[in-house]
């Protein structure tokens, strides 16, 4: 259906929602002194709009998780009719819409991946994975990437290999950072991907031997690192990891939190790779966030270690009723509408080559890559260096380029997702061809804010 246009404008009742807002809401990852909020009055597929009477095509899909869009009819009428039936019940019980969110899930995860741990999001998802990986094993080191995300809480937070680690680590008591593959900014100064592939997993052996592979419980990868840059493995690398694992005794976890249920064109990445995990960490997408849900997809190996001994964890809102049928709408409206197969076709025939050419037009734009919906570009001060356009964890008059750079977006309509040096193209999988071609034509508009920091 074509997106409602936004309504009429209500200034006062934006004007009014900010107050309240800059009055008592305490913003996560900000200094609640330096931001401007934007009022939101309402949303719809692709998009959303304020109060003022502007609509944004959403190239972002909030964090990632509007996989489905907005306000996606199935997905509303499903958590209004299970609010009628039963609205909230305890992790104990045994519920309809749960049961079904679990089968339908593991239905599509890899492998023997059959039994499914529900949890509120995708931090608590990573904190029990590498719970289960520790008891399992009995050891306690866990090994990440750098360039990684896996969320905000304390394990999590300690695992995730980017700056907004650094306030926080003062926990990080069993968690090793080691290098992924990563061919345009190479850690290992690779000529090409084979030898990008075949070194990481020569340092990643090399990490293992020196910190005791006895003492490993699990090797944590994002299958496709999202938020640090949209980096796709290189072919056998996940492949080799596995193989590694396997030789070691290690519990291989892939978190696909960001890149799971549909964004790169499968319902999830691990596809792309004929590669089966241990345990996979879900959230976002699972239910496109319209109710708090991740969970962990767990190996009957694993499962089974817990069928004599009590799996200790698990919160008063895990696998919540109006959670799971959500999840349920979610996962049953893309089947039937085609959607993971949407995000694959918009990705190869649109944006992709859409954003190859525009990359040919403008000099700040060092690199193109992604797959499905899920598509980064990696702009630069000049693409012979390959300078990033702001300093690594750049703030202020710092990150000007890039401040310039959104602000163009948001004026020509476009809500991008920007991290450092890069913009994301992140829109929903549910996104038509004249709306992905709508935001390209914006953002290779904006572009020209970056182009004039290239030297
Ligand atoms: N893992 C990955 C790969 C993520 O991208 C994120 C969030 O962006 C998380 C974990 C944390 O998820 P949440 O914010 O739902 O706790």
């Amino acid at each position: 259906p074509a997106p409602t246009p936004s309504p009429t404008p209500d200034p006062a009742t934006g004007a009014a929602v900010k107050a309240m807002d800059r009055a008592h809401v305490f913003h996560s990852w900000s200094a609640q002194g330096l931001i401007d909020p934007l009022a939101v009055a309402g949303a719809e597929g692709a998009y959303f709009w304020d109060y003022d009477g502007n609509r944004y095509l959403d190239f972002s899909s909030q964090l990632v998780n509007t996989n489905i869009g907005h306000q996606h009819p199935k997905v509303v009428a499903a958590v209004r009719e299970q609010a009628a039936k039963l609205c909230t019940i305890a992790p104990g019980f045994a519920v309809d819409v749960r049961s079904e969110a679990a089968r339908l899930i593991a239905e599509r995860t890899p492998g023997d991946l059959d039994k499914i741990f529900f949890t509120n999001g995708g931090a608590e998802a990573v904190e029990n994975a590498v719970r289960m990986a520790r008891l399992h094993t009995g050891r306690p080191k866990v090994l990440s990437a750098y360039r990684s995300y896996h969320g905000a809480t304390a394990a999590a937070i300690n695992l995730t290999g980017d700056p907004r680690r650094w306030p926080s680590d003062t926990a990080s008591a069993g968690v090793v950072h080691f290098w992924g593959p990563f061919l345009y900014r190479s850690p290992f100064h690779s000529a090409d991907e084979r030898q990008e592939c075949e070194r990481a997993l020569a340092h990643l052996e090399e990490t293992i031997a020196f910190e005791g592979p006895q003492s490993i419980a699990a090797i944590i990868l994002e299958t496709v690192p999202g938020t640090a840059g949209i980096m796709v493995p290189p072919p056998g690398y996940l492949a080799g990891v596995r193989e590694i694992c396997d030789r070691y005794g290690i519990v291989f976890v892939l978190d696909e939190v960001m890149a799971g249920f549909g964004r790169t064109g499968h319902w999830f990445a691990a596809d792309h790779f004929g590669v089966t995990p241990d345990l996979l960490t879900f959230a976002k997408g699972v239910n496109s966030g319209y109710v708090p849900l991740g969970g962990v997809a767990i190996s009957a190996r694993i499962a089974a270690d817990f069928d004599q001994r009590p799996y200790p964890g698990g919160l008063t809102y895990s696998g919540h009723p109006l959670a799971c049928a959500s999840a349920v709408a979610t996962i049953n409206a893309m089947a039937e509408e085609g959607i993971v197969e949407n995000a694959a076709e918009i990705g190869e025939k649109v944006i992709g080559p859409g954003l190859r050419e525009i990359a040919e037009r403008h000099p700040s734009v060092g690199e193109v890559r992604g797959l499905g919906v899920f598509w980064a570009l990696d702009l630069v001060k000049s693409k012979e260096t390959r300078e990033p356009l702001v300093p690594y964890n750049a703030s202020g008059p710092a990150n000007q380029p890039m401040a310039e750079f959104a602000a163009a977006c948001k004026r020509g309509g476009l809500w991008p997702f920007v991290n450092m040096n890069r913009t994301h193209v992140v829109p929903p999988c549910t996104i038509t061809e004249a709306e992905a071609k709508e935001g390209l034509a914006i953002l290779d508009e904006a572009l020209s804010a970056a182009d004039a920091h290239t030297v």
